[in-house]
């Protein structure tokens, strides 16, 4: 496994592997501080991929606080070893004069609720300019005809696939599940800074989404109960939540009532660490008539 930092050794060396006759490249943008849900993703394109490539670059344009860029954990040489057993062939981990060169001076920006609700509105329009302006980059860079994004961060899915679309970008975009940790929170590089109180704490998370899904099993439709029911849960837990958003899965749009599928979205700042989780909700299928012989 190699670790590239420049585009155009990049380039040269995927030229090469089609040259070679490896044609499908698969590709996983991450932060770094690799985790088992990283790791999923690798494993979804090494299935279907000649090559994987996976790149480490923690974007300072899409981070809105200084402090949680400068506490991001960085971790190469443990990703690596991580990222070569998970069968990734090529890391592409640039420094940022690499992607901003001097004199940079484009913003891929998306307009809509797709950017400006849930994390666009908390965190500012900035962070996914950042997004999409370093996802296009990557995927310029890299050309790969599979991409993988997981469901973690739904809403950045929903932007990337609306860019790719857009921009006429010739990569398919895969989304993975979430990866959980056995108690069920969802895994996070940001879950280390955690102490283990917070960690206990943040559990209130991932049981709200859980009571959610259950009542809508049960047969409740209400956004205004489900919402009740979660909060109940998370302020039990001492936290409260910076939203906690119930809408459709493709555009993001505010429901009032879970009579298809419902994309429920939770970010709660447990001690400094913010956190996000969500799940889709599916209504209960109703009850087939008893049928009589
Ligand atoms: P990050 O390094 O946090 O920017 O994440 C890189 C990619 O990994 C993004 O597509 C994330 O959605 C995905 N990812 C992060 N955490 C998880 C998880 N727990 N399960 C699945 N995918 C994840």
């Amino acid at each position: 496994m190699r670790i590239i930092r420049t585009i155009a050794e990049l380039r040269s060396e995927l030229d090469a592997r089609r040259a070679e006759g490896a044609i499908r490249h698969g590709f996983v943008p991450t932060m770094g501080a690799l985790h088992e849900g990283h790791l999923s993703l690798v494993r979804a394109a090494r299935a279907e991929s000649d090559v994987v490539v996976l790149s480490i670059f923690v974007n300072p344009t899409q981070f809105t606080e200084a402090a949680d860029l400068d506490g991001y954990p960085r971790q190469e040489a443990a990703d690596a070893a991580l990222a070569e057993a998970a069968g990734v062939d090529l890391i592409f981990a640039p420094e940022a004069a690499e992607l901003y060169p001097a004199g940079f001076a484009t913003t891929v920006h998306l307009a809509g609720p797709l950017t400006e609700t849930l994390e666009g509105a908390k965190r500012g329009a900035a962070h996914f300019d950042g997004v999409a302006t370093v996802v296009a980059k990557l995927l310029l860079a890299v050309r790969p005809e599979a991409a993988y994004f997981g469901q973690k961060d739904a809403q950045q899915l929903l932007v990337v696939r609306r860019m790719v679309t857009d921009l006429g970008i010739p990569t398919r975009i895969v989304a993975c599940p979430t990866s959980r940790d056995a108690d069920g929170l969802a895994r996070s590089s940001r879950n280390v800074r955690l102490s283990a109180a917070e960690r206990e704490q943040a559990l209130a998370i991932p049981r709200a989404l859980d009571a959610v899904t259950e009542a809508v099993a049960r047969g409740e439709t209400r956004v205004s109960a489900l919402a009740r029911a979660a909060d109940a849960i998370l302020d039990a837990a001492g936290i409260r939540p910076e939203y906690l958003a119930f809408v459709t899965p493709d555009h993001l749009a505010p429901v009032g009532e879970v009579t298809g599928p419902v994309l429920c979205a939770i970010a709660a700042r447990v001690g400094a660490v913010r956190l996000i989780d969500n799940t889709e909700l599916v209504p209960a299928s109703p009850r087939t008539a008893d049928t009589k012989e």
